[in-house]
């Protein structure tokens, strides 16, 4: 899962992007609108959370100019006072979900990833493919009831793939959500990982279908 976060103040954002890289998940930083709305609407982001008063464009102009343009990321809309007006703009701006600050981190995340499941997984937090189950909440996998312990980087990759199952993947779409703006990724990184994740989701099981494919010249899926 990658995030954006647009916001001024550096050490709310900086906070944001360290307790996120905590749960796993890849976060770009942008202090000023201009550099958030290129952010937002050039690279390809599962959630972005967005400040309202910014310097050059408000995050309500930000939000707009992107749903004006069909970008439907989910936006979650930080807003200062908490006044009813400004929540309204807000969702009215077409954003998903505000948060008044100061806000607990706990909050924050829950919200997060609520907007970030998507409906066909309304059955809950856990993903599941066949025997493999992968609880987002407690960051635990399973394979056939025993526990595979996956480092933050596999596990990402792994929701990746179950959130999207049945769908191949390119190395690059797995890069683009999994690793952040700054880290100078080659394709040929995902295959080390790809190859570190078979060697605890399949390899120990030989008895057992192998669940990640490669398709040649395309990329990966599970399904
Ligand atoms: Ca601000």
């Amino acid at each position: 899962m990658r995030i954006l976060v647009v916001e001024d103040e550096h050490k709310i954002a900086n906070s944001i992007k360290k307790g996120f890289e905590q749960e796993s998940f890849a976060v770009d930083v942008a202090f000023e609108g201009s550099r958030g709305y290129d952010l937002a609407s050039s690279e390809d982001y599962d959630l972005i959370i967005l400040d309202i008063l910014l310097p050059e464009i408000n995050g309500l102009e930000i939000c707009k100019k992107l749903r004006a343009q069909n970008i439907h990321t989910p936006v979650l809309m930080l807003t200062a006072k908490g006044q009813v007006s400004e929540k309204v703009e807000g969702l009215n701006a077409g954003a998903d979900d505000y948060l008044v600050k100061p806000f607990a981190f706990e909050e924050l995340l829950a919200r997060v990833k609520a907007l970030t499941r998507r409906p066909k997984d309304s059955i809950g937090l856990v993903l599941f493919f066949e025997d493999l189950s992968l609880d987002t909440l407690n960051y635990e996998v399973k394979r056939d009831g025993k526990v595979i312990n996956l480092s933050s980087k596999e596990f990402a990759i792994l929701e990746y793939l179950l959130r999207h199952k049945n769908q191949i993947l390119k190395k690059e779409q797995i890069i683009s959500h999994i690793w952040d703006y700054n880290a100078d990724i080659l394709p040929n990184t995902v295959e080390v990982y790809i190859g570190y994740l078979r060697n605890k989701i399949d390899k120990p099981f030989p008895s057992k279908k192998a669940l990640i494919q490669t398709i040649r010249g395309f990329g990966y899926k599970i399904g």
